[in-house]
């Protein structure tokens, strides 16, 4: 089915408020606001409602002035999530799979089953969008789901305020922000304790919360941003990232979910519900 007629029952324009239209002029391939106005363009299957989107597809690079890995930084370094994962998170939560699940902030991680929102116009992002300002309406999603997204935007407030608008009662969040972890991006202004990533989603009920990738790799993070910083002579760089990366590997026996483990975490989560109603 057309994105536009998948998405339009629960889009709104950013400007007023108001329900969209389709343009009814071929070729061109828009959505109008039905009551100032205002259009959005559609192209390549994306509805862009950004007029200053990110074009560069490769969001890491954008502006970053960092010191070089080796290209064995990621060799022999487990790939360990804890607490649940996002593809997984419509089951886990018990949620129709005729429901809204939203994936803010998808970028190069578009999953299937969600509407992807960037404000990149990734190959599979569904609507690109600025996340301060969500373009669905009130009382519509059934799941909204940020991976390490919250942190490169200042004004992060505005976005868990527009979630909370656009789930539907009884709808949930799933948030993971760094918490230990170096700066990774020009762009990255915040980092969150547990208590602080909890307050902030003061209107909601916490369901869960905890650890998403633990100390081992905000240990281990520390260790290779350093090694990439300090060691100059390629092969040596190389071979010492190995050699970390092994070091490290105990670090991430067992589950690491006590208090102590989760406040050392290089990212951390919680999964919140919307218990009320919004009614502006
Ligand atoms: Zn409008």
């Amino acid at each position: 089915m057309e994105i536009t007629n998948r998405y339009i029952d629960i889009l709104r324009c950013i400007d007023c408020n108001a329900s969209l239209a389709q343009s009814q002029s071929p070729p061109l391939r828009r959505l109008i606001c039905s009551q100032c106005d205002v259009m959005y363009e559609v192209k390549n299957n994306k509805i862009y409602f950004a007029k200053q989107h990110i074009k560069e597809h490769s969001w890491q690079n954008v502006g970053a002035d960092w010191p070089a890995l080796g290209e064995n930084a990621g060799r022999f370094k487990p790939n360990k999530i804890l607490g649940p994962k996002i593809k997984d998170l419509p089951n886990y939560l018990n949620i129709s799979e005729e429901g809204r699940w939203v994936y803010i902030g998808s970028g190069n991680d578009c999953i299937k089953g969600y509407i992807n929102v960037d404000l990149g116009d990734y190959e599979n992002v569904d609507i690109v969008a600025d996340i301060c300002s969500f373009p669905f309406k009130s009382n519509q999603l059934d799941l909204i789901v940020s991976n390490s997204t919250l942190e490169h935007i200042y004004n992060f407030k505005d976005v868990v305020t527009e979630a909370f608008r656009s789930l539907k009662p009884g709808g949930y969040i799933y948030m993971s922000v760094p918490s230990i972890c170096p700066r990774h991006h020009a762009v990255d202004y915040h980092r969150w304790t547990m208590a602080g990533l909890e307050k902030l989603f003061d209107e909601f009920k916490i369901v869960e919360s905890g650890a998403c990738r633990g100390y081992a790799d905000a240990i281990n993070v520390m260790g290779n941003w350093l090694i990439g910083d300090k060691i100059k002579n390629a092969k040596m760089k190389n071979l010492i990232h190995a050699g970390w990366n092994i070091a490290c590997r105990p670090l991430y026996w067992g589950k690491n979910t006590s208090e102590i483990s989760v406040a050392l975490s290089q990212t951390i989560f919680v999964i919140a519900k919307k218990e009320g109603s919004y009614d502006k």
